[in-house]
């Protein structure tokens, strides 16, 4: 099928280079010139594993094309997918600003009739919106479909490649089948619904998603008080398939550019229908306080923050991206800062990103863990990179001022731990040391 795919950010670009793998034939388009400049020779502007190697084999193969000309993307395919961003508004809400600008671009260019399915994340209602928008800039026939996208960050190409399920929701039973052979190749598992119910799933499943990771987070904060170890009950927990093992891991809270704008966004979809989601509320604060929960620990262990030195493992918002959107690191560095902290910071891939969105004097940019450990008081591991795995741990007793190490991700083993001769504060489990 000839596909075009508009906004080549993480997710329109993963989905455009695995359309094409599956033999359609892909215009990937942003308006961001750069990256599409970038992206003509093979490299990519976000940092996911495996990503360059595709999108060089669909360029020799001549099934994907990169263009900042959306007219001409529009006019010389059949399904129009839209992969712009919906980030926040300060309200919460999701702002919709990108996603109305491509839809009346998309019904300018129209040059015949087209499928225009919606993969950005958009609350319930808002492909009947698109439909408005479109329809105001075309006399040509088109339908809509909403087809959410579940991919993860740092596991995208193979999410994508094989998916739990797909879900499709359309208005017109005579897309049934175009959709089903699209997506066919990648699942059988094909769920195809209304658009206003597919939306939903978007947001409750994610939403849902959240509401693990609070959970677990709360029991962790109630084991530190009763001597029980998160570790254990969550393997204990998740050998019951109804509950299940995934995002049951104990730490910091989720971050990055999906979970937090998201479950806002429901909570605002709700309010506006006048429900009160009490539940989603309390999983969105108890996630904003885990963060703190590393800055109460080094208060616990080291006293006042003013003037001391702290390492920062993991910028990112999780391992393997360089994506730091709601990163939990930005208000930890941003509190140590303020507080009078010197902090020395490191990630493999992040740094940069993280550097444009929050610098100041008193942070080094440092280019190995060790060099970051270098004379701290304190190390804050913040993301769990299987780098900082690797870390000799008697070393970094060496090298550290103070031999205080903040587990925010639960990494290490209490073996380890009981070698290493650290003063080891993790999340959920009885200190170690
Ligand atoms: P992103 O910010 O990485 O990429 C969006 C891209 O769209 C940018 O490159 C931007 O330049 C481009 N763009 C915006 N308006 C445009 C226009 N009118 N014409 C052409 N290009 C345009 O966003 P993302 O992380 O890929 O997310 C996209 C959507 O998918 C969001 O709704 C998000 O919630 C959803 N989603 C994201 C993930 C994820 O892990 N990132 C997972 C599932 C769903």
């Amino acid at each position: 099928m000839k596909l075009a795919v508009i906004g080549t950010g993480y997710v329109g670009l993963v989905s455009g280079v695995c359309f094409a793998l599956k033999d359609n034939k892909v215009i990937c388009v942003d308006m961001a010139e750069e990256k599409i400049e970038k992206l003509k020779r093979a490299e990519s502007p976000i940092y996911e594993p495996g990503i360059e190697e595709l999108i060089e084999q669909n360029l020799r193969e001549e099934r994907l094309e990169f263009t900042s000309d959306l007219g001409e993307a529009v006019r010389r395919s059949d399904i129009i997918i839209l992969a712009v961003g919906t980030p926040s508004l300060p309200n919460g809400e999701a702002n919709l600003q990108y996603i109305e600008q491509a839809a009346a671009d998309v019904g300018a260019a129209m040059n015949g009739y087209k499928i225009i399915m919606t993969k950005s994340t958009v609350p319930v209602g808002t492909n009947e919106k698109i439909r408005e928008v479109v329809a105001r800039h075309t006399r040509h026939a088109f339908d809509i479909v909403s087809a959410p996208e579940f991919l993860r960050e740092g596991s995208a190409i193979s999410d994508t490649l094989h998916p739990d399920r797909i879900i499709i929701g359309i208005d017109n039973p005579e897309l049934r089948e175009t959709m089903v052979e699209l997506h066919q190749d990648f699942t059988d598992n094909i769920y195809v619904t209304d658009i206003r119910s597919a939306e939903m799933i978007k947001y409750a499943s994610n939403a849902f998603l959240a509401t693990k990771i609070s959970f677990i987070n709360e029991i962790a904060n109630i084991c530190e008080k009763v001597g029980a170890d998160v570790t254990n009950v969550a393997v204990g927990m998740g050998m019951d398939k109804r509950i299940g093992s995934s995002f049951l891991q104990a730490g910091i809270g989720y971050g990055g550019s999906c979970f937090p704008k998201d479950t806002n966004a429901l909570i605002q979809i709700a309010g506006n229908v006048d429900y009160e989601f009490k539940l989603l509320k309390s999983v969105v604060e108890v996630n904003t306080d885990q963060r703190y929960m590393i800055i109460s620990k080094l208060r616990e262990s080291l006293g006042q923050l003013n003037g001391i030195h702290v390492g920062i493992w993991g910028l990112s918002f999780k391992p393997n991206t360089d994506d730091i959107r709601e990163a939990p690191s930005l208000e930890i560095v941003e509190t140590l800062v303020k507080e009078g902290a010197f902090v020395k910071v490191h990630d493999p891939i992040a740094m940069d990103k993280f550097r444009e969105q929050f610098d100041h004097e008193h942070i080094q940019w440092c280019s190995t863990a060790e060099e970051a450990a270098l004379g701290c008081d304190a190390v804050c591991l913040l993301t769990d990179w299987d780098h900082y795995r690797q870390v000799d741990l008697r070393m970094l007793g060496s090298v550290l001022r103070k031999p205080v190490l903040i587990d925010g991700r639960n990494v290490f083993s209490e073996q380890q731990i009981a070698e290493s001769g650290l003063e080891y504060y993790s999340v959920g489990r009885p200190r170690m040391s």
